[in-house]
């Protein structure tokens, strides 16, 4: 019996007295980061907080010298892609990977792609995964991520202008399913803005792929180019979508009023201050994907000034058609490493508290207070003061063993 599974029976035999988790480090938020602290948990929430020994009446767990922390939240991920790993060339521009991709895609049976989604799940579970926001257009992932202890969103993303699916909004306690639409380059306005209607009036969150490439940005612009091309050998018709005014994606998104406080805009590589002041405004949420911008655009967006602008700022790893992994410490390290003037409490931040927001969580996850979920990742990773770890935590791409609490 290794240490976890000790853990995990003791915490299983004493599940109706409160259990107190205790390691030499509790990050409990942003700016309370506990030394030698204590978590108890009780009837799956967490009850108490504190610094100490604790005397309760019931079990107390050691965990170590390491850390306990926050649930990570992936706020945008696709896992019917994850099939698609190391298949779909990068180096050749975007519209060349969409269209790899595609192809790629209708290669494989749907049990394959909910195959390796299966273990797509399994690397965020152990790579300290809390919730997740998945985008699925093909809609086959939907029975998968309700059947996993992930919370969060599965969201049946839609493009072109006439919906192939039935549009369902389900509002669940832990986990939701809502819709996104594609992006206003590859969906028509009227359906965005049916989409982003119906997931508001659910009180869920609507998520939309916005300002990532400069194929976008032109064709939103002038109507024409590349893109343009690309949707005529479609077959789409773009010209009732009234698009060719100038517009930057953020501003063509907030003419048709799809940013929202509910709103997730996934990229936003392509924006200036003009945008960031729009988004702040609109309380909209921008979820960072940087190592699949970087994969397939060679570009990153500006993170400090969004960080200026108070926008909430998550992060997701985007598909495996894009990234190695789906591991948010993979996620984080490349955060810190690429913005060194980014504080790594910031960076966990955008990786926990910010990202349950984005996905209406908050209050559920993203922090360790009471009232919240007791189920939290534990990391063997000392460290001699707060410095010193939250570097480890952001800078260390971890690579395990995460012990789940509970497991
Ligand atoms: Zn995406």
């Amino acid at each position: 019996m290794d240490n976890t599974e000790a853990i995990n029976e003791q915490a299983q035999a004493h599940h109706v007295k409160p259990v107190t988790h205790r390691a030499e480090w509790v990050v409990v938020e942003k700016n309370n980061i506990l030394q030698n602290g204590y978590v108890v948990v009780h009837d799956g929430f967490i009850i108490e907080i504190g610094k100490g020994s604790k005397s309760v009446d019931g079990p107390i767990i050691d965990h170590g010298n390491g850390v306990i922390l926050p649930g990570l939240v992936n706020a945008h991920t696709h896992l019917e892609l994850c099939a698609l790993k190391n298949r779909v060339a990068s180096q050749n521009g975007f519209l060349s990977w969409v269209q790899e991709l595609l192809a790629q895609r209708s290669g494989f049976e749907p049990e394959t792609l909910l195959q390796e989604a299966a273990l797509g799940i399994d690397q965020l579970l152990s790579s300290g995964c809390i919730a997740a926001g998945d985008v699925s257009t093909m809609g086959i992932t939907q029975e998968l991520f309700a059947r996993s202890p992930l919370l969060g969103i599965w969201f049946q993303e839609f493009l072109g202008s006439h919906p192939d699916k039935t549009l369902t909004c389900r509002k669940g306690p832990g986990q939701s399913i809502s819709l996104a639409g594609h992006a206003p380059h590859t969906t028509s306005p009227e359906l965005l803005t049916r989409l982003k209607t119906l997931s508001l009036k659910a009180k869920l969150r609507f998520s939309i792929h916005l300002a990532e490439s400069i194929e976008e940005v032109e064709f939103l612009a002038t109507g024409k180019g590349a893109w343009a091309d690309f949707l005529s050998e479609r077959g789409i018709d773009f010209s009732s979508w009234g698009i060719g005014r100038n517009l930057s994606p953020v501003r063509y998104a907030d003419q048709i009023r799809l940013l929202h406080s509910g709103t997730i805009a996934v990229h936003v590589i392509r924006a200036d201050e003009t945008d960031f002041e729009i988004l702040r405004k609109n309380g909209s949420s921008v979820c960072l994907c940087l190592r699949s911008n970087q994969a397939l655009h060679g570009t990153l967006p500006d993170v400090p000034s969004m960080m200026k602008h108070n926008i909430n700022l998550c992060l997701g790893t985007d598909s495996l058609a894009s990234v190695d992994t789906l591991s948010m410490f993979d996620e984080m390290k490349f955060a810190a490493a690429r913005f060194p003037e980014i504080p790594p409490v910031d960076i966990l931040e955008m990786a926990t508290a910010n990202g349950a927001r984005a996905l209406g969580l908050d209050g559920l996850t993203g922090t360790l207070r009471p009232g919240e979920l007791g189920s939290f990742p534990y990391l063997d990773l000392p460290a001699g003061n707060v410095k010193q770890l939250m570097e480890s935590i952001a800078h260390a791409s971890f690579q395990g063993p995460v012990n789940r609490i509970p497991a």
